[in-house]
């Protein structure tokens, strides 16, 4: 099956879902001729987005798959301790199983995590350039800050405890400085004397309102042509292998192409476009503290908990856990209590203060695909349907390339990037009728 079957210059492409991903790929299609319909349940940007809540690092170094080489040693730990930056719950072990097996497998070798973060590589290497472009079009320029990414380690020794990690980034041309602790506290005057030795990442930026950018983004679309449709996409229309429909709880839309950017929510659209998606949700936490007694000049992430901290628009994001459950399980705000915790620590003034207050707790539901790859272009039982999803740990940075690259399918061109890695048919198993 090819994309651009008597492919005509300007389609109609139906794009479910309006977080970060649907709304890049709007744009790009947008930027290519085609007429533009955003089908979005909620509010775009809204807290039931994963792009709302996440800890807004643009960073051309999340290239680390979270399956890595031992991790398995580790599942105990995960499921017994509430305190590791990963956990498990008990219950839904038996429903995450296929998951967790397919996940463990995925980082097993080196060589399995060094094409994985090749992969990711090419997704995320013009990444802040992308989004400064992005923002000055939206017109919302402000929202992007390019003064780098911290990562702020106890010592040097747990730096180097990472050592494949930061292998792997270089072997991709990623670099960094290193700080003692003297350049560490300079930089991050705030935190506190447990982090002696830090990493600074010159190429990466953050955004300062995830939230309000998708927004910004998607309101741009519409200024360029696209139409915004409050509904939620139940399915497809698809007659003798052909694409005639999207259906939607507000009706039909007739339509020549769709892509599925619903986040979490795509693996049952995929299921009815032929592919059984092995992904769960990785689900994460976040606190706003308002008013805190200081401004980041970088954003932070502890290399010891893993946890990012962000000055935001709304105040003191704190963002973090991987909590592996099934997805209908209620949040356990204890884990957004625990990330509090933890932030009083690394940040002394934090627990001082007296006018900072806790504004919002948030949770969210990473996309995760078990190779920590997202799935980009065609459906196998579809051909006007191209999957747009499973992002993971870097949807938001990776936003504006995924966008490109699914218009670039779509539209017939020769692609940004090689399309290859992110292909569905890379697992042979998840095809439906095979399970
Ligand atoms: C705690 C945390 C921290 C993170 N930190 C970072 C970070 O620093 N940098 C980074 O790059 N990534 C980060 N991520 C990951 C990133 O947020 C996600 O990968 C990304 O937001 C996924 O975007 P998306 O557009 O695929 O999904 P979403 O943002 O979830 O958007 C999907 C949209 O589809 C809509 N939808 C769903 N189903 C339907 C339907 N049937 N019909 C119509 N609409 C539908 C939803 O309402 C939603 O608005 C983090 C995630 C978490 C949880």
């Amino acid at each position: 099956m090819s994309s651009n079957d008597s492919a005509p210059s300007a389609l109609r492409v139906v794009v479910i879902g309006a977080g970060i991903i649907g709304a890049a790929c709007a744009i790009e299609l947008l930027r290519d001729g085609h007429q533009v319909t955003l089908v979005e349940a909620g509010d775009p940007g809204g807290t039931q987005a994963t792009s709302y809540g996440n800890a807004a690092w643009l960073s051309p170094a999340s290239v680390i798959p979270m399956s890595m080489p031992g991790l398995w040693k580790k599942i105990p730990q995960y499921l017994l301790d509430k305190n590791s930056p990963l956990t498990l719950r008990w219950r839904a072990l038996p429903a995450l199983f296929p998951w967790l097996i397919r996940f463990l497998l995925a980082g097993a070798s080196v060589a399995r995590v060094e094409a994985t973060a090749r992969a990711l590589t090419a997704l995320l290497r013009e990444a802040p350039a992308r989004h400064r472009a992005l923002a000055a079009e939206a017109g919302v320029p402000e929202l992007i800050i390019s003064r780098g990414l911290l990562y702020a380690y106890p010592n040097r020794a747990a730096f180097e405890a990472e050592a494949l990690a930061w292998r792997l980034r270089r072997d991709n041309q990623i670099s960094w400085k290193e700080l003692d602790a003297q350049a560490l506290h300079e930089l991050a005057p705030e935190i506190g004397e447990t982090y002696q030795f830090g990493i600074l990442l010159e190429q990466g930026a953050n955004c300062l309102d995830p939230g309000t950018y998708v927004a910004a983004l998607v309101k741009h679309a519409v200024a360029q042509g696209a139409t915004l449709l409050r509904a939620r996409a139940s399915g497809f229309d698809i007659q003798n292998g052909h694409l005639r429909a999207v259906l939607t709880d507000a009706g039909e839309l007739a339509c020549d192409r769709a892509v599925i950017a619903a986040g979490i929510h795509s693996k049952a659209l995929a299921k009815l476009a032929g592919d059984n998606i092995c992904m769960e949700s990785e689900r994460g936490y976040h606190v706003i503290v308002e008013n805190p007694p200081f401004k980041l000049a970088t954003p932070v992430m502890s290399g010891d908990t893993k946890i990012g901290y962000t000055s935001t628009l709304a105040g003191f994001r704190v963002a973090g856990q991987v909590e592996l459950t099934s997805m209908p399980a209620a949040p356990d705000w204890s884990r957004a209590d625990k990330l509090l915790q933890h932030a009083m620590a690394a940040y002394p003034a934090l627990a001082k203060s007296t006018k900072t207050a806790v504004i919002q707790r948030w949770m969210g539901n990473r996309p995760s695909t078990t190779d920590g790859r997202p799935v980009l272009g065609q459906a196998s039982g579809c051909a006007q349907i191209f999957h747009a999803f499973g992002h993971g740990h870097i949807g938001l940075v990776s936003g504006p390339t995924s966008g490109r690259l699914v218009a670039d399918l779509i539209s017939g061109r020769p692609p940004i990037i090689d399309p290859a890695p992110y292909s569905v048919t890379r697992f042979p198993w998840n095809r439906a009728g095979k399970n």
